[in-house]
């Protein structure tokens, strides 16, 4: 059934919207990063692009200051050392290294030292793997005086994507001994989830370089490696939806805050409304659910993501989990002009959300898990949507930071926040698991359901605290629900002890954390074999740990 009011609202917006095309086509030209913020936060966007707002100093988690001049630096230097279409000797590149070195932005000058003898030895692991390089750097012509050539390095490069203009820049342009043309960009490190950047670099050196065979690589400086991008033809699509969504975004002057994870790294925290109010305890120890839990598990996986930061390889159960939980996300924030959307709509979502990703690691069948995920929504409709009034969620996808105990600060996202029509609120979290949680699992749901509902209180997500916390057992069709109990007596069967919870919650943490930094001491202080200070723990997660074959407790496999 349509919504008389939406449809009104919707004609409005309609004439209200006439005329962005034209203010896209005259918007100053965008970069990757500037794209990439107002996808991230609009608000941090206005506040870095549109505002002079005065940024947070002085806080370690929001200066990248040495780990930027440290780029530059490496960047710079190597654009010198390729001036003469090849490159320079070793120690030429050294000196010019030196030159450059900026020993300001530093914490203290060990840390600089630090740095200034790594940049040494990534370009002397550069030279010696580029040395017998074929092929020469590309000549562009000058847009002043056309007889004039210069080296392609550090090209600035402007490409119309769509409607909208947008600046990129390219650290090296070669000339391969075949012909075809090579971008090189270098990167520190390999980026992490989709990187649509790319398709802009492509578009870029073929503006530069029409009609030729180009290739785009990244250089990974600390690793020493080169790997050349696959480009697909989805990459330029879904680009170019990016780009053109926040360019309309800009024009329309639309730029909420969106709270996230992020928010730790932004540098306009104390001038966001979203943390009005909100303390922040420096120098905490920052901690979630997940983090936590790798690491009561086993200490050594724990180090291997969270110290040694190696990048764990993608598994189909946690891309039908995220594919759910983002399609679920998009139905909730529905805004269309029927009361209920339809089972259609969902389906199209999950179709929209799904990733492809860990099927073929994991040796099962995509279709199938695409099948199972279909019905359990399905069966969600059916049970949870169809019968019911349908409400747009209060909030979804909350994220929270919640100091807790004396060092711990816990952060994390509540799936999804609903406003009951008796002005109650209620947690819901799903679940995909495949399996009914015994009793252990099941106190770890409630340990975590109760630290939701302390966030909420605590951080006013919510006006008052939720009175229900409930999970969804997608794959049994299932809701369970438990209740705060905030005076601890007369406790029901569904009733949570809401105050030892929150003390479970507080020691836990207060465990937890002590360990770890037990551990890090060991692990910094050099003298202890990293499998000394970050154990082994066997546990009922080995056969699924993407470590195994680099584990002491499974080294057997490993040579067989
Ligand atoms: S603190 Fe978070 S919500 Fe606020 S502007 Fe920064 S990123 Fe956006
Ligand atoms: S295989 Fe087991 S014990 Fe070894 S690192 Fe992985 S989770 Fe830990």
């Amino acid at each position: 059934m349509i919504d008389t009011k939406k449809l009104f609202q919707k004609i409005v917006e309609g004439v209200k919207n006439s005329g962005v095309g034209s203010k896209i086509k005259e918007m100053r030209p965008l970069s990757y990063n500037q794209v990439n913020t107002y996808v991230t936060c609009p608000s941090k966007y206005r506040f870095s692009y549109l505002q002079t707002a005065v940024a947070d100093t002085a806080d370690e988690t929001t200066v990248k200051g040495a780990q930027l001049v440290f780029y530059n630096v490496l960047t710079r230097t190597l654009k010198d050392a390729y001036k003469s279409g090849t490159i320079a000797p070793l120690a030429q590149i050294i000196s010019i290294f030196e030159r450059y070195w900026v020993p300001s932005d530093f914490r203290d000058p060990s840390e600089e030292i630090k740095y200034r003898e790594e940049g040494k030895k990534i370009l002397e692991n550069y030279f010696q793997l580029n040395k017998d390089e074929k092929g020469k750097v590309a000549q562009t012509v000058s847009w002043k005086d056309k007889d004039k050539k210069f080296p392609a390095l550090d090209q600035k490069v402007l490409v119309q994507f769509g409607d909208v203009k947008m600046s990129e820049r390219i650290n090296r342009i070669m000339v391969l001994p075949d012909g075809s043309y090579e971008s090189v960009i270098y990167r520190m490190s390999r980026p992490w989830g989709t990187d649509l950047r790319p398709a802009l670099f492509l578009a870029a050196a073929k503006k530069l370089f029409p009609f030729r065979r180009h290739k785009i690589t990244y250089y990974y400086l600390r690793e020493n490696k080169k790997v050349v991008c696959d480009i697909k033809k989805d990459i330029t699509e879904k680009l170019n939806i990016m780009v053109k969504s926040v360019a309309t975004g800009i024009v329309k002057g639309e730029f909420s805050p969106d709270k996230g994870s992020w928010c730790a790294i932004c540098n306009f925290r104390s001038s966001c409304s979203m943390w009005a109010g909100f303390k922040i305890e420096r120098g905490r120890f920052r901690l979630s659910y997940s983090k936590m839990n790798v690491f009561l598990n086993c200490p050594r996986q724990y180090r291997f993501i969270y110290v040694d930061k190696v990048r764990t390889k993608p598994h189909s159960f946690f891309s039908i989990g995220t594919s759910i939980h983002e399609a679920f996300e998009s139905f909730y924030d529905y805004d269309g002009i029927m009361k209920r959307p339809r089972i259609g709509y969902l389906l199209r979502l999950l179709k929209a959300s799904w990733k492809s990703d860990g099927y073929i690691e994991d040796g099962v069948n995509e279709q199938e898990y695409y099948k199972k995920a279909e019905k359990m929504i399905k069966n969600y409709y059916k049970t949870f949507v169809e019968k019911n009034k349908f409400r747009k969620a209060y909030k979804i996808e909350e994220y929270f930071e919640l100091p807790i105990g004396k060092k711990g600060l816990m952060t994390g996202f509540i799936d999804r926040l609903d406003e009951n029509e008796d002005g109650s609120y209620e947690i819901m979290d799903y679940k995909t698991e495949p399996k009914w949680p015994d009793e252990k699992i099941m106190d770890d749901h409630k340990l975590q359901l109760t630290l939701y509902w302390w966030a909420c209180k605590e951080g006013k997500l919510t006006p008052v605290p939720p009175s229900a916390l409930s999970l969804f057992m997608l794959e049994f069709d299932k809701k369970v629900t438990f209740f705060p109990n905030i005076t601890g007596s007369d406790l029901k069967k569904d009733d949570i002890d809401i105050n030892k919870m929150i003390d479970e919650n507080v020691a836990l943490v207060d465990k937890t954390v002590e360990e770890i930094e037990k551990c890090l001491a060991l692990f910094k202080d050099g003298g202890h074999h990293p499998d000394e200070s970050f154990p082994p723990k066997e546990n009922v997660w080995c056969s699924h740990c993407d470590f195994r074959f680099d584990c002491p407790l499974f080294a057997t496999e490993k040579k067989l």
